[in-house]
Parts: C-alpha cells; structure tokens; sequence
C-alpha cells in the first residue's frame, strides 16, 4: 500500500523524470540539426559508411555530385551499389584499409560519374567511432583534383615539347646542331670503349646560294626541308642520326658502321637527291638539286676527340666539291 507521501514523492520524481526527457530530447535533436548542418555546409562530398558497408550518413553536396535528389534514396544501401569504382573490393577498400589499423588513408581515384567524362579525386578516409572508442565505420572525403591533374598533364606535355624543341630544327624538323653535338659526343665515347667505327657524314647542298638567289628564300627553305627529309629517310638503324648542321649543309652520324656500310649510306643519300629531281635550273652542274658528300669513318681512339672527325669528314667534303660536286669522298678503309 503506497502512502500518500510516497505517492507524492513518486509524483514529482516521475515529473522530474519526463522533464529531464524532453530536455535530453530537444537537445538531441539540437545536436542532430547542427550536425546535419555541418555535414551539409561541407564543401566536398562525404559520406559515412558502417562496418557492413552501409551508407549511414551522405552530405548535400555528394547527393548533388552523384545527381541524386533525396538522402533517404541512398541511407542504408551498401557503398558499392551507388558508387563503385577501382579501389571497390581490393585490399585498398578504404574500410577494409582502415580496419587493418591503419589511422587515415589517401588514394587518388578517377570517378566517372557523368559517362566518359572521368574525374580525378583525392579520397581521404578515417575511422568512424563508437562509444568505446571502437572502428564501427568509415568517413570518406572526395575531394575534386582534376584540375590539379589537368595542370599536371599541361605540364608534362609542355615539358616534352620543350624538350623536343630544344633537339629540332625548327624549319626542317630533323635533329638540329645542339643535339647532333650531344649524340656525336656520346656515340664517340660509346664506341671508343666498344672499339667499333663509326661514321659521320657531311652533306652540302651544290649551288644553293644560286638557289636562293634565283628562286627566292621561301622556295630555298622549301628546297631545305625536302633535302632534309630525303637524308632522314635514308637512316635506317636506331642509333643513325641526321641532323642539320647549319645553313645548307647535313651531318649524320653512324655509329657501328664500317667503310662498306658508311659507303652505302652516303650513295643512298647522294642518290635519293638526286633522284628526286628538285628542279635547280641555275645549278652549274645539273639541272636539279646535288649534294656533295664527304665521309669519315675510324674507330674512336684516346688521342683524339670527337671534333677529328668532323675535322676529317669536312676536309672530304671539301674533296668533293673541288672534284666537280655531285659524289661522295669516302677515306680509305
Ligand atoms: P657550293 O656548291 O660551293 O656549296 O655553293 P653554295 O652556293 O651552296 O654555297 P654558299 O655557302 O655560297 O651558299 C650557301 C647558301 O645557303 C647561302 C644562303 O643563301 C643559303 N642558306 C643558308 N641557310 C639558309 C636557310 O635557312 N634558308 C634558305 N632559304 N637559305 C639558306
Ligand atoms: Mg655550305
Ligand atoms: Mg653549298
């Protein structure tokens, strides 16, 4: 039998009770408005996925990147039926990665979520907490990069045509001096410790200055690509090089060529000028486009430097242009 007193007494505890309810209530609600703002206001997308790979929380602004319109569409499907992408069901899962101990963990990830138009993210995950302290989840952060990754691709183009740039001749598009100077040196030295030839090759187109003089400069440059493109095509192992020495005049270097081999490339080339039939109507040797040719070959010693050799094949060059032009001079083997 319950007194009158106790009856009171558990009146006002049960008032006391209800009260502190409500109050907890509201506050709760208080904590769960501010939180969901606060998930909202972020910028980048995020979502909070549980030990089962259920979607718990999803904030405004990865709806509106996944084009959906209410989050109760996605609460409580698996991560992997709204977004699934390469890290998905390998050890690099961000769940599984951070159940493995590890603290936080970073990817970079292409999302393509509009089809064919791929985008580049930084997805940072880190652990989601029970009370305990214990993993019961995963928050993941996407954050767009593609731009940074556009620039970065900008970039590395750009580098790779400046690099190219700095090998090409700008007006025949073979190698130019600079790069021939750097491949000589190199083949030189790579030769000298194979003790094998090499072979460098100079070329001069036969009456140019007439050329230019009676044509013009624009068709004199025209003349220049066609001859450098005729010498390039006649290179043909992975190692020859042809490039422009200056003005109307052609290197190429051979390395791991003989007399015999050097020999016919300088006939090849001295023939598919020829053959070509560039019209040169004031030349005083043809009536189209020659070349004179002298060529070196020697097997690379201590006692001289890669400059002998352009020293040696000019001078032959010279030989044939003082013999009547239009031929190859070759040293003896
Ligand atoms: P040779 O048979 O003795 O070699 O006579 P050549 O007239 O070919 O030699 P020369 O050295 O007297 O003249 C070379 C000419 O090449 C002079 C110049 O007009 C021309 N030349 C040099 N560089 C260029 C160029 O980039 N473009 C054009 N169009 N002409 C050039
Ligand atoms: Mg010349
Ligand atoms: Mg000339």
């Amino acid at each position: 039998m319950i007194t009158k007193e106790q009856d009171d007494y558990l009146s006002d505890l049960n008032e006391e009770l209800f009260g502190k309810i409500n109050t907890l209530t509201v506050e709760l609600e208080i904590a769960r408005l501010e939180f969901t703002q606060i998930f909202d206001a972020v910028s980048d997308p995020l979502w909070v996925i549980d030990n089962e790979y259920a979607v718990i929380h999803i904030n405004r602004s990865f709806l509106k990147l996944l084009k959906i319109h209410s989050k109760t569409s996605v609460l409580g499907k698996k991560c992997y039926e709204i977004l699934n992408y390469g890290l998905c069901q390998t050890d690099n899962c961000p769940l599984k990665f951070i159940k493995q101990n590890n603290q936080s963990a970073e990817f970079d990830i292409e999302l393509d979520i509009t089809k064919g138009d791929k985008s580049s993210f930084l997805l940072t995950a880190s652990h989601f907490s029970g009370l305990a302290g214990e993993t019961i989840g995963v928050v993941i952060q996407y954050k767009d990069i593609s731009k940074r990754k556009q620039y970065e691709r900008d970039l590395q183009t750009a580098n790779k045509q400046l690099e190219e740039l700095v090998r090409i001749d700008g007006l025949t598009q073979i190698a130019n001096r600079r790069f021939f100077d750097e491949v000589l040196q190199k083949e030189w030295l790579r030769m000298q410790r194979s003790r094998k030839p090499i072979a460098l090759i100079m070329i001069d187109i036969d009456f140019f200055k007439l050329y230019n003089d009676n044509y013009g400069h624009a068709k004199g440059d025209d003349c220049l690509k066609k001859v450098a493109a005729l010498i390039k095509s006649c290179m043909h192992r992975s190692h020859d090089l042809a490039a422009r020495y200056g003005g109307e005049e052609f290197v190429c270097v051979l390395p791991e060529s003989d007399h015999t081999g050097a020999a016919t490339v300088a006939n090849s080339i001295l023939n598919a000028i020829r053959d070509s039939k560039i019209p040169h109507e004031y030349s005083k040797i043809a009536d189209h486009i020659t070349v004179s040719i002298g060529c070196y070959c020697m097997i690379p010693d201590r006692n001289h430097n890669a400059e002998t050799i352009i020293v040696k094949a000019d001078s032959l060059l010279y030989n044939s242009k003082e013999s009547g032009r239009n031929k190859f001079t070759i040293n003896n083997s």
